[in-house]
């Protein structure tokens, strides 16, 4: 199973795409983690990206490609995967179509998640993630059972990124109503598309999805 999650930063993408990960035994490909991923290594890349990610502006399409290109094509992919963070415009959306064509793959649904802006930027501006293992939490929405403990590897390391800070949120949310909603189209065109309501709680937004690739999977 191929899917796509949807949705402006902040919405729940890398939250809800973790749980599919594990419950589905698919990988979550988060082109903002590999990104971050190559600021850190201080990689040609990262150099390219850093000062694009901090102000809150995509990285050109052909650097995303290229990348998503490389990762797809491991052999862990081989099961199914789950892009979090990609396609975020129309050409990356046409170009993801030529690359699984040309692999003899598809995409089974894309899932976009909807919330409202007014609550984007609480939901940013609250995130911090485990540092051994990446479990995502927020301060009021998700503490883990322990405070200062990560529920899942028991770390008491955490991080909070750079570029989430309340004063990148609007170019963020800019580049998100002009570069990636225009993609939704494109998939609703295919009957791939299908809404979840981002707004209720993470366990709720789980229940509308997995009722969701039901359907998929019965219409597929
Ligand atoms: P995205 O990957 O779309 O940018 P995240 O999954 O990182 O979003 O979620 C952003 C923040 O909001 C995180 O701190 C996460 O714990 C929290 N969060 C995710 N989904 C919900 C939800 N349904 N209700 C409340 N908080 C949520
Ligand atoms: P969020 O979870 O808040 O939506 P991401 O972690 O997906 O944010 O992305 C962080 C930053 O990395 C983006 O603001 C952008 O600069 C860059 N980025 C990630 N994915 C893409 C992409 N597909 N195209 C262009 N830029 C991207
Ligand atoms: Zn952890």
């Amino acid at each position: 199973m191929n899917l796509i999650f949807l949705g402006p930063p902040g919405a729940g993408k890398g939250t809800q795409a973790k749980r599919l990960e594990r419950l589905h035994r698919i990988v979550q490909i988060s082109t903002g983690d590999m990104l971050r991923a190559e600021v850190a290594a201080g990689s040609e890349i990262g150099q390219q990206a850093k000062a694009m990610m901090t102000s809150g502006e995509l990285v050109p399409d052909h650097v995303l490609v290229a990348m998503l290109g490389r990762r797809v094509r491991q052999d862990d992919c081989a099961n199914g995967f789950i892009l979090d963070g990609f396609p975020r415009t129309v050409g990356q959306a046409a170009a993801l179509d030529a690359m699984l064509h040309e692999l003899g793959l598809k995409v089974d649904a894309a899932l976009a998640l909807d919330v409202d802006e007014a609550m984007l930027a609480d939901r940013i501006a609250g995130r911090y993630t485990c540092a051994q293992c990446g479990a995502g939490y927020h301060d009021s929405f998700r503490q883990p059972s322990v405070v200062g403990v990560c529920d899942v590897c028991g770390s008491h390391d955490f991080i909070r990124r750079a570029d989430d800070r309340r004063e990148t949120v609007t170019a963020r949310l800019e580049a998100y109503r002009r570069e990636t909603a225009p993609i939704l189209p494109h998939y609703d065109r295919q009957g791939l598309l299908f809404h979840i309501d981002g707004m209720a709680t993470i366990d709720a937004v789980s229940r509308q999805i997995d009722a969701a690739l039901q359907r998929a999977v019965t219409t597929s």
